[in-house]
């Protein structure tokens, strides 16, 4: 059977008598399976409160130095994780980013994987150990400790299923995906199957459930994708081709609730495409994401991003333009989702309808 990589995120190792109940779960996996590779993350809200810490030296913290605070958030978890298999009588070893082989490149505190070298893992499997290795982290080209950007668990999983020809399993506090966070509405219906490109949609458009980018990489490097509950009792959403999914799509599969959004607005920016590339080509080098973009017939442009970046993109618009720039932070993105809507009218027309009844206020679809 081939290498299964299972990832257990936050809420999952959140402190240690969670994390002996994910060692009774691997153990349980090991069983079938002889080449399994762990990927944690940091315990429970382990990464926001570094990030506190860093803010209340600086509000502008170094990034490098950054990417070396909140690696170790992922250290404390591997490590203790390792050490309730190994009470359990199963042989491992836990891996830092680097011991692991994860090659990394671009922007400090949201590198991106470039390669991993996987002599060491395989040496781990081949003396027959479980081996766990810190998510979100790896080691960039000069040597120095990297990390992926928040939520990069995720990507670090399905990459190193990728690289290592295997099933990736994501493991978190719910049993899988639902049309709607489950948190927000009750009556959430888990979805067994769904497409790599309608859950990366959903992903992208912000749904905290899987990171987009590792839905990206499993698409293009076709890893078997699972997101399962995190006691191993039930079956969770399998994501594949579209081809392997249903026959007959439905209409709305998804209905994605962020409220970690920021809407700017620029006046006056003006319709040239060419200002409009400029500015955007500032956003990309700093790795500002920006979503949901709209100009208007009065030449004002807006888009949305995530609040982290909120200082960022009023630092790079005051720096590289003339205009005002604007923001609402009160806002929640609301994505409706799902392919058979290609060939369906009337979805828009419902969803005003909930908006008209609830005298919701909208800003731009
Ligand atoms: P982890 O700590 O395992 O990485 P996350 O908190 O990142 O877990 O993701 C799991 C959470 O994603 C759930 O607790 C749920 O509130 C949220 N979520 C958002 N959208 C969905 C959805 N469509 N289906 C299921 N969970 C969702
Ligand atoms: N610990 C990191 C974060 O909180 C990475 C992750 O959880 O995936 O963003
Ligand atoms: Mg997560």
């Amino acid at each position: 059977m081939s290498t299964i990589v299972m990832k257990f995120g936050g809420s999952s190792v959140e402190n240690t008598d969670r994390i002996k109940e994910v060692a009774s779960l691997i153990s349980k996996r090991k069983q079938d399976c002889r080449n399994l590779v762990i990927v944690v993350s940091a315990m429970g809200k382990t990464t926001n409160q570094l990030i506190e810490m860093a803010h209340s030296i600086s509000d502008v913290p170094d990034k490098r130095e950054m990417d070396v605070l909140l690696s170790t958030g992922e250290q404390i978890s591997i490590s203790l994780l390792a050490m309730a298999l190994n009470a359990q009588g199963l042989e491992s070893i836990s891996l830092t980013g680097w011991q692991a082989g994860i090659k990394t490149y671009g922007n400090n505190t949201k590198q991106k994987i470039a390669d991993i070298e996987l002599q060491r893992i395989h040496a781990e499997h081949q003396a027959g150990k479980i081996v766990i290795v810190a998510g979100f982290q790896g080691f960039d080209e000069e040597g120095n400790i990297s990390t992926l950007g928040r939520g990069g668990s995720d990507t670090s999983a399905v990459a190193l299923a990728a690289a290592l020809k295997g099933e990736c399993e994501i493991y978190t506090d719910v049993k899988g995906i639902y049309s709607i966070d489950p948190r927000i509405d009750s009556r959430a219906k888990l979805i067994p199957e769904l497409s790599y490109e309608e859950t990366m949609e959903m992903a992208g458009l912000g749904a905290k459930i899987i990171e987009a980018r590792a839905v990206d990489l499993a698409d293009r490097f076709n890893v078997p994708l699972m997101i399962a509950l995190n006691t191993g009792m039930h079956q969770g959403t399998r994501i594949m081709k579209e081809v392997d999914v249903m026959l007959e799509e439905n209409v709305i599969t998804n209905v994605s609730v962020v409220d970690d959004v920021v809407l700017f607005n620029i006046e006056k920016f003006g319709a040239k495409a060419e200002e409009v590339l400029e500015l955007f080509n500032h956003f990309s080098t700093t790795d500002v994401n920006i979503d949901v973009i709209s100009q208007s017939f009065n030449d004002d442009i807006s888009f949305t991003t995530k609040k982290e970046d909120l200082t960022e993109v009023q630092d790079i618009v005051a720096h590289f333009t003339n205009h005002a720039i604007d923001y609402k932070d009160d806002v929640v993105k609301i994505s409706v989702i799902g392919n058979g809507m290609r060939y369906q009218s009337g979805v828009a027309a419902s969803v005003y309808e909930v908006f008209a009844k609830n005298k919701v206020k909208f800003y731009q679809v």
